[in-house]
């Protein structure tokens, strides 16, 4: 029997069995697929915090680093320069994300964590003492049970600990420059809104090198017909895609339950404003760690003991800057005519949205 079963080896899914492990207890890490870090669903664009949370990643997972965002309104013109541009105090990184969910699962795997690979959750069932976790290869049990599973994580959906509304499909492809009709600059990121774009969100384009990009965009239907649309404005052509995902956002209500807590997509760890959840699932994984060992400690499983160790605690931190990034959303993409203000004014405001931090929006 082990102490925790987390189910999900992605970047929250690794992380917390990596620090359960290295605390002594018998974690088991499972993942559906075969392959880590395969099929990627990023864009791989992360603040200067992926080094401060975890300072001894390999060089491979890094693959460039920009410090300016060009900011383009669309609206049907056709556009060739950006409206406005601000600097990053601090570096962008951006990551191979695949690279990053490897690496963290090596670190697991070399703490202790067992790990199975090819390894599907399906349900689960409380007996008096433990958890009995059922997968496609058979039964395991456990104390705890974590749901580091991804956007549409089945253990939160079993132990109904649902997920906002709100949510966007994500698409994105990889183009040489030479491909693009437009050249783009290595240091900067391109962030394109406006209705034809995108009516939700906004479309990205994130330079790997002088001669490679990641363009994409996220919106809550119809994303392939928007990302043509934006694939013709942008770069003349269209490629196709080779990234989808889900992207949720909001708070949820509650992310831990009788013996199980869900963590990083799985519970929302996500900016509202930029859809971005490494940085945030990363720090959710440390509070589900840190709850898993004092329940295993405490011998107490009770779903009042680890929302007060985990969902509470988590959302001390999380909770407010989630809060402002719904308020900015609502802001900045409810409506056409304030976003064209907002780009008229947005370039004489530059200094101060200069110090904003890109994680606490
Ligand atoms: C198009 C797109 C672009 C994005 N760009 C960025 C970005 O630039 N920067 C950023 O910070 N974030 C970005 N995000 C969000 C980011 O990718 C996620 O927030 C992050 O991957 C969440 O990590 P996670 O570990 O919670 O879940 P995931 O990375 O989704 O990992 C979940 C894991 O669980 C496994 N799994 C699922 N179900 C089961 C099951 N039943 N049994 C066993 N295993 C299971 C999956 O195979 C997967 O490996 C983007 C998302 C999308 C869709």
């Amino acid at each position: 029997m082990y102490d925790v079963i987390v189910v999900g080896a992605g970047v929250a899914g690794c992380r917390i069995a990596e620090l359960i492990a290295r605390k002594g207890f018998n974690v088991a890490l499972i993942e559906e697929h075969a392959d880590i870090g395969t099929p990627v669903q990023c864009a791989g664009l992360v603040s200067h915090r992926l080094k401060a949370l975890l300072p001894d990643l390999p060089d491979s997972v890094f693959l460039n680093q920009v410090n300016r965002a060009k900011f383009f309104y669309s609206s049907n013109r056709p556009i060739s320069k950006p409206n406005f541009e601000l600097r990053s105090k601090k570096p962008v990184h951006v990551i191979d994300r695949a690279e990053l969910d490897k690496s963290l699962f090596e670190k697991a795997r070399a703490s202790g964590a067992k790990t199975k690979r090819s390894t599907k959750f399906t349900s689960y069932r409380i007996k008096e003492d433990k958890i009995v976790i059922s997968t496609n290869k058979g039964k395991i049990e456990s104390g705890l049970l974590v749901g580091a599973d991804g956007p549409n994580s089945l253990v939160a959906k079993k132990a109904m600990l649902e997920p906002p509304e709100n949510y966007l499909a994500g698409v994105q492809a990889t183009i040489d420059a030479a491909t693009a009709s437009n050249e783009f600059d290595a240091d900067a990121v391109e962030l394109w809104f406006g209705s034809d774009i995108t009516p939700d969100f906004f479309g990205w384009l994130i330079p790997l090198s002088p001669t490679k990009a990641r363009i994409g965009l996220a919106t809550r239907q119809g994303a392939l017909n928007y990302f043509k649309n934006f694939l013709k404005k942008r770069i003349g052509t269209t490629v196709k895609p080779d990234v989808g995902g889900r992207i949720n956002f909001g708070l949820m209500e509650n992310t831990a339950a009788e013996r199980v807590m869900v963590v990083g997509d799985a519970a929302c760890h996500v900016k509202p404003l930029s859809g971005g959840g490494v940085i945030y699932g990363l720090i959710g994984a440390a509070y589900c760690a840190n709850a898993c060992v004092k329940a295993l400690r405490a011998g107490d499983f009770s779903a009042g003991f680890l929302k007060q160790e985990y969902d509470e605690k988590w959302k001390r931190q999380l909770q407010k800057p989630i809060g402002r990034g719904l308020r900015y959303r609502k802001i900045l993409l409810g409506s056409g005519n304030r976003m064209n203000l907002l780009f008229n004014i947005a370039g004489k405001l530059r200094f101060i949205l200069e110090s904003f931090d890109m994680d606490l929006l």
